[in-house]
């Protein structure tokens, strides 16, 4: 049986991005999957020799500001519960928001093993924010940026020693 790895955190910190960039050309197996969990996004990462089920949870961005923390939680909730791995992700740019201390909370308390990536880390700037993450009570965060590609090699490393 492949791991499960779920890719988790508030809307616009790049979840997605990193999706993509794990699932890379087997992009192609990604299959929505119908139901309650038409949120999600599903691909196969090849992670060090290894392949896991990826899983992003997507759709969080359609979610009215009032009810953000209920769709957070209805839509990953199941998702975080048969994670092996959680990649709790920020955005190092925007710093931690109310949001994400929220969302970290609730991820602390389903006992999940989690790793904090911090996104968006490119240049200067967002590799010194990143260590702001470390409020979060989610360990050390590991600083990179999806889209350009930079520590993705380190985030492989790192979840293939934790599954
Ligand atoms: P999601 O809502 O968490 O799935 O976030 P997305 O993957 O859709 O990305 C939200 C926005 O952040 C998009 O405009 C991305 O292009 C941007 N983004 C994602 N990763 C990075 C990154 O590493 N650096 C920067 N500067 N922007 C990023
Ligand atoms: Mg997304």
């Amino acid at each position: 049986d492949m791991p499960v790895v779920v890719i988790a955190g508030r809307p616009n910190v790049g979840k997605s991005t990193l999706f993509n960039r794990l699932v890379g050309r087997r992009q192609a197996l990604v299959a929505d999957t119908p139901g309650v969990t038409r949120d999600r996004k599903e691909g196969v990462a090849l992670i060090r020799g290894r392949y896991v089920r990826l899983i992003d949870t997507a759709g969080l961005e359609e979610a009215a500001p009032e009810s953000l923390f209920g769709r957070m939680r209805f839509s990953s909730e199941s998702a975080v519960r048969e994670a092996d791995l959680v990649l709790f992700c920020v955005d190092a740019r925007a710093g931690i928001t109310p949001a994400d201390e929220h969302f970290a909370q609730w991820i602390r308390r389903q006992n999940r093993p989690v790793l904090l990536v911090a996104n968006k880390t490119e240049g200067r700037l967002g590799t010194a924010s990143a260590m702001e993450a470390y409020a979060l009570g989610l360990g050390e965060p590991l600083a990179l940026s999806a889209e350009h590609g930079e520590g993705v090699t380190d985030l492989m490393w790192e979840i293939a020693d934790r599954l």
